[in-house]
């Protein structure tokens, strides 16, 4: 826990994010976590937070950070522009079939 927020504070930092982002480790059915734009809350799956090595969060949380810093939900080429500052296509790809294959 106390890990993730140490991620998540660097990556406010980093990404040049001017707003207190709230953490919280909840069980969730569906999804890996979410940012509610409103109340600033990022929810990471409890699952995530205990199989997910220390550089797979970061990609959650800095795929979550986006959204919050280009006010928008979607993936589209916004999305896609500004993640690839972090990571390339390719990366995140990776990333994803690893998420996947760990929390299925
Ligand atoms: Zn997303």
């Amino acid at each position: 826990m106390e890990r993730v927020r140490e991620i998540l504070y660097e990556l406010v930092r980093e990404m040049g994010i001017n707003e207190t982002v709230k953490l919280r480790v909840v069980p969730m059915k569906q999804k890996v976590a979410s940012l509610s734009f409103k109340t600033k809350v990022l929810r990471l799956n409890k699952k995530a937070v205990k199989v997910l090595s220390r550089n797979e969060l970061r990609y959650i949380i800095v795929h979550e950070l986006i959204h919050l810093k280009i006010k928008d939900t979607n993936h589209g080429s916004l999305f896609l522009r500004e993640m690839e500052k972090y990571y390339s296509f390719e990366k995140a790809y990776n990333f994803e079939i690893e998420l996947i294959r760990k929390l299925l």
